[in-house]
């Protein structure tokens, strides 16, 4: 990052997340050459990132998005009406099957008996397309928690469980068993698609690869995306969809943080007024250690400090990092690749207060988005 934008991030009020636009529409320039080289269409996996404020600049760029139940599909309705809304739900509530009919193109389901369950209502809806979630027990995913192959998982249908003579309505199958992956494991898991379910694709007018494409990292291979997805929709005469979350706005966005007060117990501590549970509970769930601008692992740098949140969790620590020079109260520090997986998880437990949001604009100044407060806590309670 530029030194200005360092220098007008770090002249925020602090804790806040602040949006790259310019990465954010670097990462849409890529899904949007998928898009226009094989014709497929990319959705916003919401779940990653549902800061809408920018939906309208991600309408720009690709189809549209995908949801995981009510709220999310409403909030794409809302804020970016005219391009395609897909929701998937491992379970569909009776309560909200009459307006995701409304504000959906494609209700995915996990099961047969979901579909049977709904099927009636569904079809009076003749412009809303029908799919089912499958699971070709193919996975590569060595985190069982991220995997939806894992044992005994609920996340799609098995061919065992699959009722051939239940198709009518359903124009299109899904899948989703990837992680940050590149296309190689897409390559092999369309294998494992084909060997279970390609007898069934020959009747669909889609297929929807899911997520976890991580397709705007520096090392994806983009070409072998393309001709994955040029393979399956002349083999099979199919639309295909892909919906992925976190290649949307991978490293595209910060977490702004001061440091407030500096200890010792055997190594130097640093209190941030950021949290790992709160604000960024991916450090702790998947786990991973975020990078922060101008760190280093530590004991590589002359520096070294373990970074700790001010709730009063023992386990609320975000990492060991060492620096050029000693931390110093105030100083701010910031942590890359926060948008994604962030906003959309944080919380406020402990009576933490919620990271406001800015947006980096392209010419370098930033905006506020929204601004959070006392009540946004109080308010869940
Ligand atoms: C989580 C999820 C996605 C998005 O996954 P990313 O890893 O963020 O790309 C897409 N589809 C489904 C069904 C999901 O559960």
């Amino acid at each position: 990052m530029s030194e200005n934008n360092i220098k007008n991030i770090s002249s925020l009020p602090t804790p806040c997340y602040v949006i790259d636009e310019k990465a954010l529409i670097g990462n849409l320039e890529k899904l949007r050459y998928v898009e226009q080289k094989t014709g497929c269409h990319v959705l916003l996996a919401q779940k990653a990132f549902s800061a809408y404020h920018v939906y309208p600049l991600i309408s720009e760029y690709i189809s549209g998005t995908t949801s995981s139940g009510i709220f999310e599909a409403r909030l794409a309705h809302e804020e970016m009406g005219n391009k395609q809304i897909h929701v998937y739900a491992p379970a569909f509530k009776d309560d909200d099957m009459d307006e995701l009919l409304k504000i959906c193109g494609h209700i995915v389901f996990n099961s047969f008996s979901q579909w049977k369950h709904f099927r009636k209502k569904a079809l009076a809806h003749k412009n809303v397309e029908f799919g089912l979630r499958v699971n070709p027990e193919y996975s590569e995913i060595e985190t069982d928690i991220y995997n939806p192959c894992f044992t005994n998982s609920r996340l799609g249908i098995t061919l065992e469980n699959f009722e051939e003579n239940e198709l009518e309505g359903i124009s299109g199958l899904h899948f989703h068993t990837m992680c940050e992956q590149n296309s190689d494991t897409l390559e092999r898991t369309l294998k494992a698609v084909e060997e279970k379910f390609g007898k069934y694709l020959y009747n669909m007018k889609w297929l929807n690869f899911g997520g976890g494409h991580h397709i705007t990292r520096p090392d994806y291979d983009i070409e072998k995306l393309i001709s994955c997805i040029n393979y399956m929709q002349e083999k099979y005469d199919l639309d295909i969809y892909i919906e992925p979350g976190e290649a949307v706005a991978l490293n595209a966005g910060y977490l702004a943080a001061s440091v407030l007060d500096i200890i010792k117990n055997n190594m130097n501590i640093a209190i941030l007024d950021t949290s790992a549970a709160c604000h960024m509970p991916d450090v702790l769930e998947m786990p991973y250690r975020p990078f922060i601008i101008g760190s280093d692992k530590p004991d590589i740098l002359p520096y070294t400090y373990r970074l700790g949140a001010p709730t009063c969790l023992a386990g609320d620590i975000i990492g060991d990092y060492s620096f050029p020079a000693p931390l110093n109260i105030g100083d701010k520090l910031i942590f890359t690749d926060m948008a994604i997986y962030s906003m959309v998880k944080n919380n406020t437990f402990n009576g933490m207060p919620l990271p406001d949001i800015y947006l980096l604009k392209t010419d370098g100044t930033t905006k506020l988005l929204k601004k959070f407060g006392y009540s946004d806590f109080k308010c869940r309670l």
